[in-house]
């Protein structure tokens, strides 16, 4: 496929709340390959290769071709969560149908409220600017218990997001050191990410990931960028063309 940039391409800008901090770089937009609505319709083929993802961040969340288990974006690595429970390098040409990343320089570093993960994601919104924006957010803490899921690779032709989550593979963790992962999105921009906080973990040492469901945090430090906008990576695919997407 011949490389564009950025196909059907939607830019959604937004002031910065933390303008007047001063920062090294300005920041990056978040970078983000198809949609949830999209996902949930099964558009599961890969959409774009790791390798190019990554010129576009160092950091982010997502999962890879016919939704082979969860993707995490760390320090310019990419790492798949698979179903079976083990943490892998995503080689480069490794496909995405979903990725979100930028390159990430915190703003604003806070330390985070021990407690249940409720508490912690109260507290996260209670550090947005504005509900409005995109904001990426790193978790470094130490985790009691915690529970991630993963799910495993599907074959066409695609069952409906719903369906595939519904078999989804739960780990329940204890004692796990590492970082939480990932995204505000605006509630209103629901079809396009999952509203709200969207999160996934990654141990320190490489040995643990997948999409967060819930957590207990002993101690922690938060870091938070907001983000100038989105770049919408679309695909050119039939699968995506044709698909009923709009209510
Ligand atoms: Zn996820």
């Amino acid at each position: 496929m011949p490389h564009r940039a950025y196909p059907l391409t939607l830019v959604l800008l937004a002031s910065t709340w933390l303008s007047s901090c001063a920062t090294s770089a300005p920041p990056a937009p978040l970078y983000q390959t198809s949609t949830l609505r999209a996902l949930q319709h099964g558009v599961f083929d890969g959409l774009r290769s790791l390798g190019m993802i990554l010129q576009h961040g160092d950091f982010g969340l997502g999962t890879l071709n016919g939704l082979d288990g969860e993707l995490v974006v760390l320090a310019g690595q990419a790492y798949r969560a698979g179903a079976d429970g083990t943490v892998t390098v995503v080689p480069p040409e490794a496909l995405s149908p979903f990725a979100a990343v930028t390159f990430f320089v915190p703003q604003r570093t806070v330390p985070a409220p021990a407690g249940s993960c409720a508490d912690l994601l109260a507290f996260l919104e209670t550090e947005l600017g504005s509900p409005n924006v995109f904001v990426a957010v790193q978790v470094d803490g130490v985790f009691p218990t915690l529970t991630v899921r993963s799910v495993p690779k599907q074959a066409p032709p695609y069952p409906p997001l719903e369906q595939v989550l519904a078999g989804q593979v739960v780990f329940p963790l204890r004692h796990q050191v590492g970082s939480l992962i990932g995204f505000w999105t605006p509630p209103y921009l629901g079809a396009v990410s999952s509203p709200g906080w969207h999160l996934h973990f990654l141990a320190r040492d490489r040995q643990t990931a997948g999409h967060l469901l819930d957590c207990s945090l002993a101690e922690g430090v938060v870091k938070l960028a907001e983000l100038p906008g989105l770049v919408l990576d679309l695909p050119e695919t039939e699968t995506y063309r044709t698909a009923t997407l709009s209510p």
